[in-house]
């Protein structure tokens, strides 16, 4: 058995210190953590708990009018508070579709941020075959059952995904990361935080050893009025996205202003379909025009030999998301 120490941090400074200790790891929620604690993927020596660190619990709005959300705001407070809903409703449905109401009641914003791959190689220590979890040991996902594994992005080393939902909806939301660490504050843009796999995949991100995650800002709110926030998977509920997709439109009329989308499921980091997005903006809203902005988000697909209808999937998912969300305006509760 291993020992583990606990130490209740108490600042932003406090933690940050904490966590220059060898084996020393944050605890938000502990849903992911714990998890991977107890299959042997993760073995700290000390827990920081950060979850009674006064001031990160909070959701307030900007002088720019955009939103700042803590990082120890409960997934469940984030999805529920009436400025997320009004204003941003796509990230409270993306909020919403994950876990179950319990989970999602522990869950801080932080630690979905660095929650880890569901990629079952990953998880289950008997299989010595992880790039992630052991560097230089090999992919058992590519020649073994990868159905939920990714299609774009992935390198020889990793095919696995991000499971986040969250991370969709702030991806197409441009949010920023702020975070603290031994050489003081900094921001991360969103498109920056989660990393492609590359050679390095048991990197997950940019943050660097001993940063604490303080919180995610918005940008004021744009797309309140049309935004909507699909996911495809195997249960109705409690189950991770085999796609997801979150689609968030400025309409003129039948004219598409501007385009937001991002989908889940697909990469080792949520991603953004900028081509598409481009596609769309200045464009009247048509099905073939849809079809085709979807079809050039998915040209660079790589499918693995299980999930080939991914490609398909994800094409229609855009289709669908982007009209539900052209014909969400009112529906929502957002304010544009
Ligand atoms: C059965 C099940 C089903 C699930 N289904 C879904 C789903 O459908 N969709 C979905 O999106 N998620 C799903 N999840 C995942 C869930 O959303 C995450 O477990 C949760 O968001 C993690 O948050 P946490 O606060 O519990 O993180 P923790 O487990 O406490 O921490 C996770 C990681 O983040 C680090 N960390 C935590 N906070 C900070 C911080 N502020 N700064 C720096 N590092 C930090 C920790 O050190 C750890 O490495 C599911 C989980 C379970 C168990």
């Amino acid at each position: 058995m291993d020992a583990i120490s606990y130490e209740r941090a108490g600042d932003v400074a406090g933690a940050v210190r904490a966590a220059q200790q060898p084996g020393a790891v944050f605890i938000g929620g502990g849903t992911n953590l714990l998890d991977l604690m107890k299959g042997g993927v993760s073995r700290p020596m000390r827990l920081i708990d950060i979850t009674h660190i006064g001031g990160l619990d909070t959701v307030a709005t900007l002088p720019d009018g955009g939103l700042r959300i803590g990082a120890l705001v409960r997934n469940s407070d984030a999805a529920n508070h009436a400025l997320v809903r009004e204003q941003y409703p796509l990230l409270s449905q993306a909020f919403l579709s994950g876990a179950s109401a319990q989970l999602r009641n522990m869950a801080t914003v932080g630690g979905n941020l660095l929650q880890r791959t569901r990629c079952g190689y990953f998880y289950d220590t008997a299989f010595t075959q992880c790039n992630k979890r052991q560097p230089g040991s090999g992919c058992a996902a590519l020649d073994g059952h990868n159905r939920t594994h990714a299609i774009l992005g992935a390198s020889p080393q990793c095919i696995a995904v991000n499971p986040s939902d969250m991370s969709v909806a702030l991806a197409a939301l441009d949010a920023v990361v702020r975070v603290s660490g031994p050489a003081g504050e900094r921001t991360i843009p969103f498109a920056e935080f989660h990393r492609l796999p590359g050679d390095r995949p048991d990197v997950d991100t940019s943050l660097q050893a001993g940063e604490l995650i303080t919180a995610v800002d918005l940008p004021p709110p744009r797309f309140a009025a049309n935004a909507h926030y699909l996911k495809v998977r195997d249960r109705a509920s409690y189950a991770f996205a085999l796609i997801s997709v979150a689609a968030a439109l400025q309409m003129d009329g039948a004219r598409v202003q501007s385009a937001r989308i991002a989908l889940g499921g697909v990469a080792h980091k949520p991603w953004r379909a900028s081509v598409a997005e481009q596609m769309l903006a200045g464009q009247t809203l048509t099905q073939d025009t849809l079809r085709q902005a979807a079809a050039a988000a998915l040209s660079d697909a790589r499918p693995q030999h299980d999930n080939r209808f991914k490609v398909q999937l994800a094409q229609r998912a855009i289709v669908r998301a982007v009209n539900m969300a052209a014909q969400s305006a009112g529906r929502n509760g957002g304010v544009a």
